[in-house]
């Protein structure tokens, strides 16, 4: 960053963090000036010292005559300062101005005001009101009387409810008030979320850990007291009890007078997730979520700055909670998609908790039964430590694997979804009241080709990844959305030269439909976007399957996370390949973690479990993993095609989107950015495209993506700056907009 002026917020009182002033940055301190840095400025006419942050650096002010800035604040910074180092250097990572990279970090911006509630009492005695309500009916004010009776019936009353169920206006009020009936009387009320009213908080009984438990704890807790710092994996089965492990260390952190951030999957966010810690942690944890209103937001916030809380649990934005004695952060099931941003900045949750940890001094704890490949492979070079458990908690045993070759039914004629093994297995639950899961990959929808016969998929000869069907109807054709390549659809099979070839796809609803006929009698629930739109919409659908008030569950990706449902002891995938072939370098990861998590799912009580895996594709790695139960098999190979082909996490990669109303515009504009990148781009540098976005036409917009590849991770960060420099003023950016998206390593 070249630029010899910062621009400096003076007062981060957050109303404030718009008017930003321009500093000249003397000689002696430009290496250290960056944003986030707190400094001394003069300020205001007296130039009186005051404490200021620096936004940004530029080289250019509309301003004459600047001040210097006068040092660097040194010390300790307050906890706002060092959320906007952490903004500025999201910003440079993934590519965002600086006000946006701040709406991340301080998301709270301004102060919403509490709830007031005005409380009607009595300060008449009941039978004296009784009496002065039988006055007022005689008077024939009826309003008047209607209050008093109301309120003699529920004793106290706020003015809104007064209002809704007795009609009392606020003249009503104010005229029994002068007549000294009644008082109102202000009472601030905190305004909590949801998953915080009504806990039981007796609950919580102490458990043993079991010895591999303890083993991951101590290892925390010893480097804790040696006063190392570390992000660990806690790489650990499903149901071996991380969030045991996680709370013991929790424990400790806390009373040493620390504080603490539970990230965990924005789906995963529930009632009982939440009083789990709060049974252990009392009313010391709090949860912050996106769908909770900005006034509790903002509540919770000021209770964390204001260390009455020790504990937040939330999905990624809750990482941003003004702690300022952070010593732990966890992130539960750190491989999930939903820690990675889709509005700009990008960031991944992951990469800003390390980078956060690392400002404050805490440590980090991810855990997960199925870590993402960028993760697995840190543990493995040892940047991470290993923490590993392979045993569940309550001694159940995993589930018993069972591959399905779908080519082997449809010789046998086998037409039905369901093989002969799955419809078997099916009708033994139905027969013993046991429960069964059917899960559906709809991450497979987007459209790839395949063969029916022989499973064959078509992929593009440069890149390796499935092509995608387009213009079924007038002028079928082959689209690979990395490089733009495109083929006609061919008439048969390359490789078998059957006739069935065809895109693929299958939903719920149909699913559903299918079961009724060949399972009749049997009991079905579904569970997709569809039918858990609605706020609580998952429980709507999991509480009665709990219940038992149904035989089976029907779902998409949703079923497979988390769910602790004792009576399932059957999980079906119906096809579990199809999110194989989507174009996209961590397909096999994404079906890795799927059906393990699925598989997950089944016997984790005391019955024993079983899962079926329908596939084209037995012999494929993540399949043979599942099947003999040895994830590092998967993890081995994996690394190995990410190596080869030179994709993450032995590369650093960016998708740059460019996308218009106006078709042309994002064209020129894409050409542009491919000459920009290749002008700055070194050796090391590779770039993809541009072509078609996989989603190339999307709420009426137009969408290119170009990628970048490079061994060197600041060759991206070069790649976001020049874009950023150059198009800052480009007549095109006026109906264009770019976005990046930056792979984690
Ligand atoms: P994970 O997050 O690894 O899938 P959980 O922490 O949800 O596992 O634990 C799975 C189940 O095992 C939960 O019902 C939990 O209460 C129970 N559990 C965990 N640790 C123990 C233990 N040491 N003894 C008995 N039950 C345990
Ligand atoms: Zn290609
Ligand atoms: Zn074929």
């Amino acid at each position: 960053m070249n630029g010899d002026i910062a621009s400096v917020i003076v007062n981060i009182s957050v109303d404030a963090l718009d008017r930003s002033f321009d500093y000249l940055i003397p000689e002696s301190l430009k290496e250290r000036v960056h944003p986030g840095t707190p400094v001394l400025i003069p300020f205001g006419r007296s130039d009186r010292k005051v404490t200021g942050y620096v936004v940004d650096i530029k080289s250019e002010s509309k301003w004459d005559n600047l001040k210097e800035i006068i040092s660097i604040q040194e010390g300790e910074v307050p906890v706002e300062g060092q959320l906007l180092s952490l903004a500025g250097w999201i910003k440079e990572h993934y590519g965002s101005t600086m006000n946006e990279a701040i709406r991340t970090v301080l998301p709270i911006r301004e102060r919403v005001k509490s709830v007031e509630k005005h409380w009607l009492n009595f300060v008449i005695s009941p039978e004296e009101a009784e009496k002065i309500a039988e006055a007022e009916e005689s008077k024939h004010h009826v309003a008047k009387a209607r209050l008093i009776r109301g309120l003699l019936q529920d004793k106290t009353l706020t003015t809104t409810v007064a209002h809704e169920r007795y009609k009392a206006t606020k003249a009503v009020v104010d005229s029994l008030v002068k007549v000294g009936v009644i008082a109102v009387s202000d009472e601030l009320i905190e305004r909590r979320p949801d998953e915080l009213v009504s806990l039981e908080t007796d609950t919580y009984k102490k458990i043993d850990l079991t010895d591999e438990q303890k083993k991951c704890v101590d290892t925390v807790l010893s480097d804790y007291d040696k006063g190392e710092k570390h992000t660990y994996l806690l790489y650990g089965v499903t149901g071996s009890g991380k969030t045991e492990v996680y709370m013991s260390v929790l424990k400790r952190i806390v009373d040493d007078g620390f504080q603490a951030v539970v990230l965990i999957p924005e789906i995963a966010l529930t009632h009982q997730t939440v009083e789990r810690f709060s049974r252990v942690f009392r009313d010391r944890v709090t949860v912050l979520h996106s769908r909770m209103s900005a006034g509790e937001r903002y509540d919770q916030f000021v209770r964390a700055k204001n260390h009455e809380v020790d504990i937040v649990v939330g999905p990624r934005s809750a990482l941003f909670v003004p702690f300022d004695r952070l010593g732990l952060i966890v992130i539960d099931e750190e491989h999930d998609g939903s820690y990675q941003s889709d509005k700009t900045p990008t960031y991944h949750a992951r990469e800003v908790a390390i980078e956060r940890a690392k400002r404050c001094g805490a440590s980090v704890i991810l855990g997960s039964a199925t870590p993402s490949v960028q993760t697995y492979l840190a543990a493995k070079e040892g940047r991470y430590k290993l923490l590993r458990m392979t045993h569940r908690a309550k001694g159940a045993l995993l589930p018993t694997v069972h591959v399905v070759d779908l080519r082997e039914e449809l010789k046998a004629k086998n037409r039905s979804i369901f093989s002969r093994l799955l419809k078997e297995k099916i009708n033994e639950r139905l027969t013993a009241g046991e429960q069964t899961m059917l899960f559906i990959n709809r991450r497979g929808y987007a459209g790839f080709v395949s063969c029916r016969s022989c499973g064959y998929v078509l992929k593009c000869t440069h890149c390796d990844v499935s092509m995608t069907e387009h213009g079924r109807n007038k002028n079928p054709h082959l689209v690979c959305h990395y490089c733009g390549h495109t083929e006609p659809m061919p008439e048969k099979c390359p490789s078998c030269g059957s006739p069935y070839i065809a895109s693929f796809g299958l939903g719920t609803e149909q699913v559903c439909e299918i079961i009724a006929k060949e399972f009749p009698g049997a009991r079905v629930l579904r569970m997709d976007a569809d039918t858990t739109k609605q706020k609580g919409g998952h429980e709507r659908v999991l509480a009665p399957f709990r219940k038992e008030q149904a035989d089976i569950l029907v779902g998409t990706q949703m079923i497979v996370k988390g769910h602790d449902i004792p009576k399932v002891t059957l999980v079906g995938a119906l096809a579990a390949d199809m999110s194989m072939n989507l174009s996209d370098f961590r397909s096999h990861e994404q079906t890795f973690d799927l059906l393990m998590q699925a598989g997950g799912r089944a016997g984790r009580d005391e019955l024993a479990g079983e899962f079926v895996i329908q596939t084209y594709q037995p012999d494929n790695y993540c399949i043979k993993a599942i099947e003999s139960g040895e994830s590092e098999y998967f993890y081995e190979q994996e690394l190995s095609f990410r190596r080869i082909s030179g994709y993450p996490p032995y590369k650093s990669m960016l998708k740059i989107l460019i996308s218009s109303e106006n078709k042309d515009h994002v064209n020129e504009l894409s050409k542009k950015l491919e000459a920009m990148i290749d002008e700055v781009g070194g050796d090391s540098l590779t770039r993809i495209g541009p072509a078609p976005d996989l989603l190339s036409f999307i709420r009426d917009r137009h969408r290119m993506s170009l990628f970048v590849k490079s061994d060197e991770p600041s060759d991206i960060d070069k790649v976001i700056m020049t874009i950023d420099e150059r198009t800052d003023d480009d007549p095109l950016m006026r109906d264009c907009f770019i976005s990046y998206h930056r792979s984690p390593r």
